[in-house]
């Protein structure tokens, strides 16, 4: 294996499935307002960029189902951008509860979905976070229930643990897609809890939510650790002739998972620019400074 190894692929499929995914998605957590125009802006650069992973969820944007009922205005207006899209969304966020991983209510929370976005089906659907009530089995029940009505195409959680994951693979009769943790060069904890190499032992797809750390990484900060984290990609951007945020991009795609960076600019320009990650090449002495950057101590 040689220094310059840790290159990335613009295409993967995702985990065991067909799925042809970017290897960046783009979020929709910020995918807010009522502007129309902008909101076709961004899901046009998007694409236009070769993204054609796109993460929502029934609590994104103002309001609950604002995010994915905007982007159903978006759909129907131009239908044709449907067409091109790997569409994944997420629920099991009851507000007021917290959570509800109940078969009845994540098979009546998808059909929202499908109905706010006026999609027939998701590529792919995810538990958004954990419900301790809920038996592994019924979650899995609802997700068989959901891809054979062909509502779904696969299945996917988001913030579950190591035994959670395997928990529900134990009732699933077909295999997971996806697992989303956040994870980052400021979240590193996917790193060393087995997070990660669960999804590489059974073959799931990593999607890294908050990417530059919900913003943090983006920009000036008078946080130590953030200020460390940002040197360590400012070496490596600036004799790359690169942006930080590519670089930070390209640090969690070097990961052997093929983790997907969720792209969670709402800037056309941003969103288009994000795929300059796909060029950067880290060498393992790059890839470890930033990680030893974040520990805020040596490697042993
Ligand atoms: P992020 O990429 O870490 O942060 C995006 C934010 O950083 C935006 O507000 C963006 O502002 C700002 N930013 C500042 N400088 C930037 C730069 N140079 N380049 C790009 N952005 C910059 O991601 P995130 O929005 O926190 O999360 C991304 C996605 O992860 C979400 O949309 C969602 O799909 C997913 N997510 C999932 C969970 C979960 O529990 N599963 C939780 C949180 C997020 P501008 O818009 O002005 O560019």
């Amino acid at each position: 294996m040689t220094d310059k190894s840790l290159s990335i692929s613009p295409t993967r499929k995702l985990g065991k499935t067909d799925l042809e995914v970017s290897a960046l998605a783009w979020g929709m957590w910020r995918f807010a307002g009522d502007d129309l125009d902008a909101a076709t802006a961004r899901v046009e650069a998007a694409l236009a960029a070769g993204i054609n992973f796109f993460d929502t969820a029934d609590i994104y944007g103002t309001g609950f189902g604002a995010a994915e009922a905007l982007l159903g205005r978006v759909f129907a207006r131009a239908p044709s951008l449907r067409k091109g899209v790997v569409l994944a969304t997420k629920g099991g966020i009851q507000p007021g509860v917290p959570y509800n991983s109940s078969a009845a209510y994540l098979i009546a929370a998808c059909e929202a979905s499908l109905k706010r976005m006026g999609v027939e089906r998701v590529e792919l659907y995810q538990i958004h976070r954990p419900d301790s009530l809920a038996h592994p089995a019924e979650v899995a029940a609802a997700f068989d229930t959901l891809r054979g009505a062909g509502k779904i195409a696969e299945a996917g959680v988001s913030n579950y643990t190591r035994p959670q994951v395997a928990a529900l693979r134990a009732h699933l009769p077909f295999a997971l897609a996806s697992t989303q943790p956040e994870f980052s060069a400021l979240t590193i904890a996917p790193i060393s809890d087995g997070v990660l190499d669960q999804a590489m032992e059974v073959g799931m797809g990593v999607m890294a939510w908050s990417p530059l750390g919900g913003g943090r990484l983006g920009g000036h900060s008078d946080d130590p650790r953030v200020k460390a984290v940002a040197a360590a990609l400012d070496e490596i951007a600036t004799r790359q002739g690169v942006s930080r945020a590519s670089v930070a991009y390209a640090w969690i795609m070097a990961h052997p998972s093929g983790a997907i960076p969720i792209v969670g600019s709402q800037q056309p320009e941003r969103i288009a620019q994000s795929v300059e990650a796909l060029s950067v090449t880290l060498s393992r002495a790059e890839w470890y400074a930033v990680l030893t950057a974040s520990r805020g101590t040596p490697l042993p």
